[in-house]
């Protein structure tokens, strides 16, 4: 048995146990590798039983694994009882497909709302593999502009619908801002209601990104710009 810690793509757990199921050993007779044994090896993960692949191939065929040529020997490490760890078998790591998601957040946000949002991007990643999550990661998109607004104005007793309309009429945020800012309240609405698609939910992720991009991380972005081109004040 041959055991390694990895970032599961569907089910989102981070550094979770996976085990090595297949793989599957052929002599390479064309192409990049020709003449190599190119190992195709196939792990699930422990935790939601998904499946992720790659290849593997062996510069050295004099090396042994399990006190067997190493063809034979992967093999026997996969099917025998012995845990055997990752770094034991294999001499590197491996290019795995499906890549584990990464959360996507924008530079220089306020501690919280960089909390928020990246609670939204795992909740948003998990709901790819199960739908009950979709109202979930919706509302957390939804919080993460709330906090977002804060910063903006203190005027936290009033409604989000208000408050943006607010910040639009006193010119702290342009039309077209208060208008991705509607729609994220809107969808983000759709969540709390359990009515919102997997195309709508992508929308309300990639326009809460851009508002918050747009909010912090090109302001923050200034001074460098300055630095760099050498214009001063
Ligand atoms: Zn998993």
């Amino acid at each position: 048995m041959i055991t390694f810690g990895y970032n599961c793509p569907y089910c989102a757990k981070q550094d979770v146990a996976f085990t090595v199921r297949h793989i599957a050993s052929n002599v390479a007779d064309t192409g990049k590798y020709c003449g190599q044994t190119v190992h195709n090896v196939f792990a699930t993960c422990n935790h939601c039983f998904n499946g992720i692949s790659a290849m593997y191939v062996l510069n050295d065929s004099d090396r042994y694994i399990n006190g067997m040529p190493s063809a034979n020997g992967l093999i026997s490490a996969v099917h025998d009882n012995i845990v055997h760890f990752y770094d034991d078998i294999f001499e590197r790591k491996l290019d795995w497909f499906p890549e584990a998601l990464k959360p996507d957040v924008p530079d220089h946000l306020p501690e919280d709302v960089k909390r928020k949002f990246t609670t939204a991007e795992k909740l948003y990643f998990l709901s790819q593999h199960d739908g009950d999550m979709f109202d979930s990661a919706g509302t957390a998109y939804r919080t993460a502009l709330e906090l977002a607004l804060k910063y903006l104005d203190d005027n936290s007793d009033k409604n989000l619908n208000w408050r943006i309309n607010h910040l639009v009429k006193n010119q702290v945020l342009v039309k077209p801002m208060g208008d991705f800012a509607h729609r994220i309240r809107v969808l983000g609405n759709q969540g709390t209601h359990s009515d919102i698609s997997l195309a709508e939910l992508a929308e309300l992720r990639l326009f809460t990104q851009l508002f918050l991009q747009y909010t912090f991380t090109l302001p923050a972005m200034i001074p460098n710009v300055a630095q760099v081109t050498g214009v001063v004040g």
